[in-house]
């Protein structure tokens, strides 16, 4: 199979979708992988590396991408890109199927097969190939130490001649794979962290990163799906978990929030009173703004003060930590790609493959998975969009 990478092209985006070590792996189990020149210089790999790792370095992105059975990538490709693509060809990456189907018409047109990273089955077998939890794990991190630099304070319990200083008081909304990293970064510098989430499950998790979990009676409600994400909650339940925070973050200096419902918009977590009620110089980095924003005041992509405090909402954080976030995506595509490889290494697309099935967004000119197929389905006689 002949894997081709090209340089990404978004103006925030610094990834690379195969770093060195793995296009080694990749080549020795008998892929051959060309690599667009300069493709991985902002994530710390020169094309010498990849030369050494045993990909070819092409100058022509067009040739590139021509050749390939397979394009890995980390954002989805233009689509001047897919047409230059050959019928039967595949791509994976990070393609936005759900919040962008539209946008997966010209592989529909083109006859290329889509496969989405964001839908690949969060299952035990799966594990390797979860790269949303690879690139919320470093959003996480990031987020603390973006707010770290931005905060009037330092972090840590210090007493000095001078006097004592405070532990920095921090607390993180949401504690699924973000907020954990969060908190285990912001513990390690020193400062003292509570969390809250809907899924009791979190808090033994919380605890054990040595932060406190804020109980909050929602009356027995079920708030967790089978696959361990958490459900949409009735008004009231949300509102209960609202007040909760915004009693909280009255006297906090970092709020990290992370709150998301799969497929849903990000649901309101503190809201124009709670962000009021925080000290001037306080810090909320919101990791929810890619879906809409957990704060009244989150503007996706944009940094907004509100009486003192900053509301942070970074869209792309991965991408501002690129040789770590490219590393551990390329180990998580490289997983997925053994998955494609059939009879002597060509890229085979068997959809009795639950994983394989479940992350093919398209597929010979038609939708695979269900999600998918509902949102690109043909609207309904009386208009509504099934
Ligand atoms: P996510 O990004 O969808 O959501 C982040 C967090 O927000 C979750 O912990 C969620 O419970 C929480 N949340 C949602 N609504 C909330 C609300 N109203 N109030 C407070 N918190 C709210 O989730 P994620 O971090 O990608 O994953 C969440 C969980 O999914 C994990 O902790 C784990 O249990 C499971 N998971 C399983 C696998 C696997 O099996 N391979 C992989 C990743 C995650």
């Amino acid at each position: 199979m002949k894997v081709s990478v090209p340089k990404e092209v978004r103006a925030d985006e610094r990834r690379v979708a195969l770093a060195p070590d793995t296009v080694r792996r990749l080549v020795a189990s008998g892929f051959a992988v060309a690599v667009e020149a300069d493709a991985g210089l902002e994530a710390g790999f020169p094309d010498a590396d990849f030369t050494a790792a045993g990909a070819a370095v092409r100058r022509h992105r067009e040739a590139l991408l021509a050749e390939a059975d397979l394009v890995a990538c980390v954002n989805r490709p233009e689509p001047s890109d897919i047409a230059g693509l050959r019928r039967g060809a595949a791509v994976v990456g990070f393609l936005r199927p759900l919040d962008e189907a539209e946008s997966l018409r010209p592989f529909l047109a083109g006859g290329i097969t889509a496969f989405a990273m964001e839908l690949v089955p969060r299952s035990t077998r799966a594990q390797a190939m979860d790269a949303l939890s690879s690139m919320a794990t470093i959003a996480g991190y990031k987020a603390v130490l973006v707010a770290a630099v931005r905060l009037p304070k330092m972090f840590p319990l210090l007493m000095t001649a001078a006097g004592t200083v405070p532990p920095a008081r921090v607390v993180v909304v949401g504690a699924g794979v973000a907020g954990l990293m969060a908190i285990a970064t912001a513990r390690r510098l020193g400062a003292d962290v509570e969390a809250y989430d809907v899924r009791q499950a979190a808090g033994e998790e919380v605890r054990s990163l040595g932060a406190r979990f804020l109980d909050v009676d929602l009356g027995g409600i079920e708030t967790q799906d089978a696959g361990g994400y958490a459900l949409e909650l009735s008004p009231e339940a949300l509102k209960r978990g609202r007040e909760r925070i915004a009693e909280r973050v009255k006297d906090a200096d970092l709020v990290v929030t992370t709150a998301q419902v799969p497929g849903r918009r990000a649901p309101l977590m503190l809201d124009e009173g709670a962000v009021r009620g925080m000290k001037a110089g306080a810090v909320v980095v919101d990791l929810a703004a890619p879906t809409g924003g957990n704060t009244a005041f989150t503007r996706p992509g944009e940094n907004t003060v509100v009486d003192g405090v900053s509301i942070l909402a970074p869209l792309n954080l991965a991408a501002t930590v690129p040789l770590h976030a490219s590393q551990l995506y390329a180990r998580n595509v490289a997983a997925f790609l053994k998955l494609l490889a059939g009879e002597g290494g060509a890229l085979t697309v068997n959809l009795s493959d639950d994983v394989v099935a479940g992350a093919c967004a398209v597929h010979d000119g038609r939708p695979v998975n269900p999600r998918v197929a509902a949102l690109l389905a043909p609207a309904s006689p009386d208009g509504a969009s099934r």
